[in-house]
């Protein structure tokens, strides 16, 4: 029959087409009498939290929701995407709700990253965007570093309320929740659900010590964040895994690099002069002069200038050139969602290319 199939767990309209979104189970669980979604499944044999993710609409109810609870908002960005991985509009919703910002990832950075200096600018940048967090931390979740730090932090700043964790999807917030659960209830079954006013989808609840409670949110897809461009497996090439290694670049006047073709970096004018890139260690860098820069793209993205793979580059929005004069020693262009390049002298002009909608900005290094 034609007969919708619902999770017995959470109601939620069963498919077997995409795992990463709401209500996917596999085919063969269809044969059983009650079908359970594969988040359920995850949630009741696990204690494990899997992130779906959910349509603007449904964000935008759970955000008006947020406004109206009294509680500790924590935000998890990946420090890798600080901008892509920004909720735009979360302090108009938040009412008088204290905000700690997480940024997650930082077993990522090379050692010559000083914490505190990106400490600084995370909280500059998201003074900039109209956030005033209460305070911010830097863990790596699926390293498992800091994460008492945070759990402490969340502890403190939440005086007795409920908290609620916002983020968008791939900052790794499900890792990070996944960890939290281990620190503060080690096995046990101790999840919940619980229902949002006029979502489709049910909060995950996970209880604290006072009869409070630390509330999962489904990620929101944002729309510009580089991650959305590529495919599953490039999506594996531009992610750093590991301690990223510095790429030095001495570079000529009227030299470009290639990310992949992902992201295009050009040296306009300075004299000689050494470029420092923090990119994923798999991320291909390819040299070549200015004046052939644009037609090699024409040629050979999608080839020889990977990812995006031959097969996504249609979809593949446009690169949009930014140009910057750069004044002051030692400035990062940062490339939101792939790393940044560190500009080590003062007097000289560059343009960086990204694909249209993903951020492009400066900032003094963090080194
Ligand atoms: P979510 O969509 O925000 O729930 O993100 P996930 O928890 O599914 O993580 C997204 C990706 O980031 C996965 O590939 C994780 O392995 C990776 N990830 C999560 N936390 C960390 C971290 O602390 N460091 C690194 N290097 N990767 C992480």
């Amino acid at each position: 029959s034609n007969d919708v199939i619902q999770c017995v767990g959470c109601g939620v309209e069963i498919q077997t087409e995409n795992p990463a979104e709401l209500g996917y189970a596999p085919k063969s669980a269809l044969e059983k009498e009650k079908v359970i979604c594969q988040r359920c499944f995850k949630l009741k044999h696990y204690n494990e939290v899997q992130d779906v993710s959910l349509t603007d609409d449904d964000f935008l109810k759970i955000l008006n929701e947020l406004g109206n609870t009294d509680s500790l908002i924590v935000k998890v960005v990946d420090i890798f995407d600080f901008n892509g991985s920004w909720l735009p509009g979360l302090h108009r919703f938040v009412g008088k709700n204290p905000i700690l910002l997480i940024g997650n990832k930082v077993d990522l950075l090379p050692k010559s990253v000083k914490s505190n200096k990106l400490i600084q600018w995370m909280k500059h940048e998201a003074k900039e965007l109209g956030l005033k967090p209460i305070d911010v931390k830097l863990v790596s979740a699926s390293k498992g570093i800091a994460i008492q730090e945070a759990v402490d932090a969340i502890e403190t700043y939440r005086n007795g309320k409920d908290v609620f964790v916002v983020g968008c999807t791939n900052v790794g917030k499900s890792t990070f929740i996944n960890r939290i659960i281990k620190e503060v209830a080690g096995e046990e079954d101790i999840i919940t659900t619980s229902h949002f006013p006029g979502t489709t989808l049910d909060m995950i609840e996970i209880p604290l010590d006072d009869g409070q409670a630390l509330i999962d949110t489904p990620g929101i897809i944002n729309h510009h964040q580089m991650a959305h461009f590529v495919d599953k497996t490039d999506l594996k090439v531009i992610t750093p895994k590991k301690e990223i290694k510095p790429r030095i670049f001495q570079l000529n006047e009227e030299q470009t690099l290639f990310f992949g073709g992902l992201g295009r970096f050009d040296f306009l004018s300075g004299g000689r002069k050494s470029f420092t890139c923090y990119l994923a260690n798999e991320l291909n860098i390819h040299r070549t002069k200015l004046e052939n820069a644009d037609e090699l793209y024409r040629k050979h993205a999608g080839e020889m200038l990977q990812p995006p793979k031959k097969d996504e580059m249609e979809g593949f929005p446009e690169l949009v050139r930014h140009e910057f004069s750069i004044k002051e020693e030692k400035m990062d262009i940062v490339f939101s969602g792939l790393g940044w390049v560190t500009i080590n002298e003062p007097g000289v002009r560059v343009a960086a290319h990204v694909p249209k909608g993903v951020q492009v900005l400066l900032r003094k290094s963090l080194i």
